[in-house]
Parts: structure tokens; sequence; C-alpha cells
């Protein structure tokens, strides 16, 4: 059974500052749903990966979380599903990192589907197999999974994928990063599909992404939407160089001083989430914690309250921290600089979402220098340093790498580093 033909979309450039979502030829119930859920405009990931996926190309998107991307493997998903009596089998498989982020995506799903008569699930770890495994013989399109969740119920021939015609992996590199590799690379395989459409969607573009697209992907549509969100044009970004046993005053300081609308603030350990949330809950009201040693309804319940604005300071790990989609999140912190400079890149994605403005703060203490380098080279831009009375180092940071060798870094890459504007 073919999914349905679809109309090809207009000669229009896709990524024409004009574009609108009529110019990308969606369907009446679609446009009722974008207008119901109030997008005005396609954000440029959407108007660029619409249109190539809507003819049923592959597609391989570089963009990070609060640039609209997941509208943008959404849209064309729905567009081309076939109606429920002809295809009665899930048609779509949404492969995710975490499960706030299965959560999430599925909620798009339902919110763009309001006009349609189509099903999605969100399935992963953590929530009973059972209860999954009833909504799956009730019937779904789509489902949307994290890969050991997903291979689990592949095993248990629960999941039937045979008329699976498009998988999308989303958040593709960490995935990667947090081992699943070997469960894409199987579920991959057992979705038999000739002519299945992939499409895959990554903040950054590893060897090891370019290696699987290029195995499971055919002649790909490429497009890279990352260089504005990494350079963060709506985000303001600085540094403050901080004794670690002050760290935890500084942040105090702060907090008072910016009275941030919502935070997050990472931290590289659980262990350390959880002491700092302490620390924070004597001082402030409204403040959570999320990491993945919480159990599942804990997790959820934590996302719900910073979602509804009922918590306004979130202390978190990477892991769950990525793909938090809270619009109204004003600052970053980063009370421990992070080691992978892929994680600033995303926890800093965290605010400055869909063209609203944020800032980001980062600690970096005495043996943080070369971390605060590698962030600088890969953003390409050197942080601004900034300053609150009383919390200097004794010394400066030790960059290990200095200015002048970033901007022999930027020059290589063609493009000047740009120094951010002052915030004040
Ligand atoms: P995402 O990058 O998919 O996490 O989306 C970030 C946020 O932007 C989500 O809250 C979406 O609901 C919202 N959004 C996505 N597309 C649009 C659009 N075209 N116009 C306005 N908001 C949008």
């Amino acid at each position: 059974m073919n999914k349905p033909e679809k109309k090809s979309s207009s000669n229009k450039s896709a990524t024409e500052s004009e574009s609108t979502f009529k110019d990308l030829d969606l369907t009446d119930e679609m446009m009722k749903a974008l207008d119901r859920a109030g997008y005005e405009i396609p954000s440029p990931v959407q108007a660029g990966v619409i249109p190539p996926a809507l003819e049923g190309l592959d597609v391989m998107g570089q963009a990070q979380t609060g640039t609209g991307k997941t509208a943008a493997f959404t849209i064309p998903i729905l567009e081309q599903l076939a109606p429920r009596d002809e295809i009665s089998t899930v048609q779509a498989l949404v492969l995710v990192p975490t499960r706030e982020l299965a959560v999430q995506v599925r909620n798009e799903f339902e919110k763009l589907a309001y006009f349609m008569d189509f099903k999605t699930a969100a399935i992963y770890g953590g929530h009973s197999i059972k209860k999954q495994i009833e909504e799956l013989k009730r019937g779904v399109q789509v489902v949307v999974g994290t890969p050991g969740r997903v291979l689990d119920h592949i095993r248990r021939k629960t999941l039937d994928l045979r008329e699976t015609w498009c998988v999308t992996l989303d958040e593709a590199d960490r995935m990667l990063d947090i081992g699943f590799r070997p469960d894409i690379e199987k579920i991959l395989s057992s979705v038999s599909r000739k002519d299945r459409q992939t499409l895959l969607l990554s903040a950054t573009v590893p060897p090891a992404i370019e290696r699987l697209a290029k195995r499971y992907m055919h002649e790909p549509t490429i497009l890279d939407f990352s260089k504005d969100a990494v350079s963060g044009d709506s985000i303001e970004q600085f540094y403050f160089s901080v004794d670690k046993v002050k760290k935890f005053e500084l942040l105090e300081r702060l907090i008072n001083r910016e009275k941030p609308a919502q935070a997050i603030i990472f931290c590289r350990t659980k262990r350390g989430t959880d002491k700092l949330a302490k620390r924070l809950k004597d001082l402030f009201d409204h403040v959570g914690c999320i990491h993945g040693d919480m159990n599942q309804p804990a997790r959820d319940r934590v996302m719900k309250k910073f979602r509804d604005e009922r918590l306004k300071i979130l202390v978190a790990t990477d892991v769950v921290g990525r793909g938090i989609d809270v619009t109204s999140i004003s600052h970053i912190i980063n009370f421990d600089t992070p080691e992978d400079c892929d994680d600033y890149v995303h926890r800093i994605g965290r605010t400055g979402r869909m063209g609203k403005e944020g800032v980001a703060y980062t600690f970096v203490s005495e043996d943080d220098g070369e971390l605060l380098t590698r962030i600088e080279i890969r953003i390409n831009q050197l942080l601004e340093q900034v300053y609150m009375e009383g919390m200097e180092l004794k010394r400066e940071v030790k960059q290990e790498v200095k200015p002048e060798r970033l901007a022999a870094v930027a020059a290589m890459r063609g493009r000047g580093p740009k120094k951010h504007r002052r915030r004040l």
C-alpha cells in the first residue's frame, strides 16, 4: 500500500523570508491546526525541511531545538499519512533520545493532527509496557519512542513496522552520545519498506552521524540551520570567573539581581544537581530539580510544573535538560562549565527560543579555562567576561588556548570571530 500522492510543493524557494505556510501547499486540516497552534509563519528550519520532505525525499537537517524543528518533520509526516482504513499499522516512527522529548514530540503530533483522524503513541522506558502494548493494539499511525523501548516492542512483536514508510531520527547526535547506536541500527534495518523515507535532525553532525546517514539514507537533501542557532543571535552569552567555593554565593546574587522569569541551572552530576537544588530551595520559592536518577512520574511532574510556570528555577543535568521546550525560559546558568562543548550549545539552546531573547551565564573556575576555550572555538565567538563585586577569582582563569588562537581558528574557517554585543 502506497502513501497517498502529494501534490508537489510550489516552486518558490523554501528559504525566502516571505515564505508562508500557504506557500507550502498544505491541507486545509493542517492550515487550521497551524492557525489553532498560533503558528503564523514557518520558521527557517520549517521553510527548509518541509518542501523536500513533502516530496518524499530523505532530509538531513542540522538544527537544534527551539528552532521549530519538531513541526518541521511533524507537518510533512502528517500530510503524507494514508487514511487509517488503507494502512492500519504504524506508518511513521520517530526516534528520540529522552522520555521528555518523546512526550513533547507526541504532543506536537497531537496538536497538529487536531483536525485529522490520526493517533500518535509515545513509547519509552520507565512506563508500563503493558499500557503501551494496549495502546499500540488499538491502532496508531505514528509512534514516537526512545530506541531501547522501541526495540523491546519490536522483539515482543507488539510493534508492527511492516508498513512504516517514514523513520525520523530526532536529536540524532544525542542518541549516539548516549549509546543508542546499536539499537538505532537494529531498528533501521528492521523497517523493511524499500521506499522508506528517512528524516534526520541533529544539532551537530559529527562523523558518526555522517556515517549513519550514508548507510541508511538515500541521497539525502542536506540543510544546515545551525549557524544562527550556534552563534545564538538571540542569546546573550557571558561568563564569570569564580572560585569554586564561591559559586553558590555568586549564583544566589545573580538570581537576586536578574530575577529570571524562568531559569535552568545546569550541573555536571546528578548528586551535584540534587545538592544544589536543596540549597536553593532554602533561599528561593518555586525551585525544582530533574535528573536521570529520578523515576519517570517524578520527572513528568517536575516538567509539567516547569511548563506551567509553577517552577521558576529548574536545576538539571545535561541528559534531561536537553530538549526541554519551554519558551519562557529567560536564563541559562551553567553552574558547572560543560565538559563537552556540544552540551554548551544544547544548554544555551533552551533559551532564546523562537526569536525570544535569552541570556546565558557560565561559571568558569580555576580548572575550566580549557573548557571555556573549547566552547569559544565551537561557537566561534568569545564569551564576554562579566563581574560581580567581590566574586572575582584571585587570578585570571588560565585559558590553555589564547584568543589569538581562536582568531586563527576562526580565520581558517573563513569567518571572523564574533564578539558578542554588550548587554547593557
Ligand atoms: P522546537 O524547536 O520544535 O522545540 O519548537 C520550539 C517552540 O516553537 C515550540 O514551543 C513550538 O510550539 C513553537 N513553534 C514551532 N513552530 C512555530 C511557528 N512556525 N510559529 C510559532 N511557534 C512555533
